[in-house]
C-alpha cells in the first residue's frame, strides 16, 4: 500500500499542539478557489514540460511498465520551483511514492524532538487505509497522529482509522450549501455531518475558516458552525481557527480577493467566541 507524497516537513509549530512532523500527500477533490497549494491537486499527467525546464537535471524519464512517467532525484533539486511554476496540469513531478513504514522512516529521525504527526495534503483521507497504518506505526513509537482534512471522507466507515487518530483539524469552507459549492465546487452536506461526528466523538481537534471578503459570508459561516459545535464542547473543547485570505501561491485567476482586515478578523473571532468557543486562534 502506497500513497504518493508531495513532501514530508520535518518540524512544523502550526500543525497541531507542540513541535511536529507534517506529511502533505498529493491529490484533493476539492477546487477551492483560494487554494495555496494548487500544486497539490492532481497527479501528474506525464506531459513532460516540467523535465525540459528543470535547470538542475532533477527530472527524467524513466520506465513504468510499458509505458513511462517523470522520474524525480531529489538529490539533484535545488529546490527553485520552475516545475511548480511551469505545470498547466495543478501538479508536481516532485512526488515520491511512499509505504506507510517508508514513510515512518522519514520521521523516526525527528521523534525525539517531535510530539506527533499531522498529515495533511492536497487531501489526505483519499488514503485512508495507509493512514491507518501509517498512524498505527507512529502510536506504536510513542507519536500523536492528526489529519488535517477537508471533511470529505465518510469517517464513520473507517473506524480502525479513528481508533488511531487523535483528532482531525477540519476546514468548514462556507456554512451555506450554495456558497460551500461556489468556494469549493462541491456540497458540504457531508462536511458538517463528519464535524458533529467527530465532535461527538471528541476527535474534532479544530475547525478552521479560510476569511475570503467578497467570496462567502464569512460571519454566517463562523457564526452558525460556533453554534453548532457549542454542545459538543463539554465533550473535548474544539478550538477556531480563523485564517485570513493571502494571495501567495493562488493560481492568478482567484489571486484578485481582497485581504481581510485585522477589524474584520476580531469581529469574527467575537462572535466565536460569543457562540462559546473557548478558544479562538487569528492567523
Ligand atoms: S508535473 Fe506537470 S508539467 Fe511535469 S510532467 Fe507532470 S503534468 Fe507535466
Ligand atoms: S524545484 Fe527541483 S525538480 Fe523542480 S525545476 Fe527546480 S530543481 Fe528541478
Amino acid at each position: 500500500m502506497k500513497a504518493l507524497v508531495n513532501k514530508i516537513i520535518p518540524f512544523s509549530a502550526v500543525d497541531g499542539p507542540g513541535n511536529r512532523t507534517s506529511v502533505f500527500l498529493q491529490g484533493c477533490n476539492m477546487n477551492c478557489r483560494y487554494c495555496h497549494n494548487p500544486e497539490t491537486r492532481k497527479v501528474c499527467i506525464g506531459c513532460g514540460d516540467c523535465i525540459e525546464a528543470c535547470p538542475a537535471g532533477a527530472l527524467f524519464w524513466m520506465k513504468d511498465g510499458n509505458s513511462r512517467k517523470v522520474g524525480y532525484d531529489p538529490a539533484k533539486c535545488v529546490f527553485c520551483d520552475t516545475c511548480i511554476h511551469i505545470c498547466t496540469h495543478d501538479a508536481s513531478p516532485r512526488i515520491q511514492e511512499m509505504t506507510p513504514q517508508e514513510t515512518f522512516d522519514k520521521v523516526a529521525r525527528q521523534i525525539p524532538f517531535i510530539r506527533g504527526v499531522t498529515v495533511s495534503g492536497g487531501e489526505c483521507t483519499l488514503y485512508p487505509e495507509f493512514l491507518t497504518e501509517f498512524f498505527q506505526i507512529c502510536r506504536d513509537n510513542g507519536l500523536g497522529t492528526l489529519i488535517d482534512s477537508n471533511g470529505t471522507l465518510d469517517f464513520k466507515q473507517y473506524p480502525e482509522l479513528l481508533a488511531v487518530t487523535d483528532g482531525v483539524m477540519l476546514d468548514i469552507k462556507a456554512f451555506d450549501e450554495t456558497e460551500h459549492k461556489t468556494v469549493t465546487g462541491i456540497s458540504n452536506g457531508l462536511v458538517m455531518e463528519n464535524c458533529r461526528y467527530l465532535a461527538s466523538l471528541g476527535k474534532l481537534y479544530e475547525v478552521r475558516t479560510v476569511v475570503v471578503p467578497g467570496l462567502f459570508d464569512a460571519e454566517e459561516t463562523v457564526r452558525k458552525t460556533a453554534a453548532m459545535l457549542r454542545p459538543y464542547q463539554k465533550i473535548q473543547p474544539i478550538r477556531y481557527k480563523i485564517i485570513a485570505f493571502r494571495p501567495m501561491g493562488v493560481r492568478k485567476e482567484y489571486a484578485g480577493y481582497p485581504v481581510p482586515d485585522s477589524n474584520l478578523l476580531e469581529s469574527l473571532a467575537g462572535i466565536a467566541r460569543e457562540e462559546g468557543i473557548g478558544k479562538v486562534v487569528i492567523i
